[in-house]
């Protein structure tokens, strides 16, 4: 397993290759919001993780081989994203959003239960519940996550436009700045 870190002295510079951000090891972003291009207040100091997709494919002989084999090939990537104070905010609350909706399915299924509301409906309910959480959950999640982690680099995907103007193009050559 191996953990890449930004921000440790190097003279890499991260770029842009289309709509993905790409990270090089050692580099740190500017001070702008990744999402709307505002000026940033305190980074996120966040530990990305990802695997390659095909490793999806253990989930079908069972999901404990997928589990293992996920924690011993996943890379990480810890980066200091630059978020503005709306979208950190944004962030925080959509996160205690899901985090209460999918805690707060087992009190509720006790409350429906202790209301003597019907078994199938009070389950069914808690399962919706939790479900909800998890899709907001997975909203943030998704709203700037990597599609790639290795040594050398990192990528996401959800920068915003503005950002990502700021940044030089490349895929095969990352020092050229090329603005258009
Ligand atoms: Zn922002």
């Amino acid at each position: 397993m191996s953990i890449f870190a930004s921000g440790i002295g190097s003279t890499a510079t991260a770029y842009r290759d289309g709509k993905i951000l790409v990270v090089p090891s050692g580099t740190s972003l500017p001070s702008i919001c990744v999402k709307c291009g505002e000026p940033s207040g305190k980074s996120l100091i966040k530990t990305f993780r990802w695997h390659s997709p095909w490793l999806y494919l253990l989930i079908l002989p069972g999901l404990l081989f997928y589990v293992i084999a996920a924690l011993v090939v996943q890379k990480k990537a810890r980066i200091d994203v630059p978020f503005c104070g709306s979208h950190r905010s944004w962030r925080t609350r959509m996160n205690m959003a899901g985090a209460v909706l999918l805690i707060g399915s087992l009190p509720t299924s006790f409350l429906l239960a202790s209301l003597e509301v019907n078994g199938g409906v009070t389950a069914l309910i808690a399962v919706a519940i939790a479900f909800f959480g998890l899709i907001v959950l997975a909203i943030v999640g998704s709203s700037f996550s990597p599609v790639y982690i290795d040594e050398t680099c990192a990528k996401f995907k959800g920068a915003g436009e503005k950002f990502l103007s700021l940044l030089p193009r490349g895929a095969a050559s990352p020092m050229v700045a090329s603005k258009q």
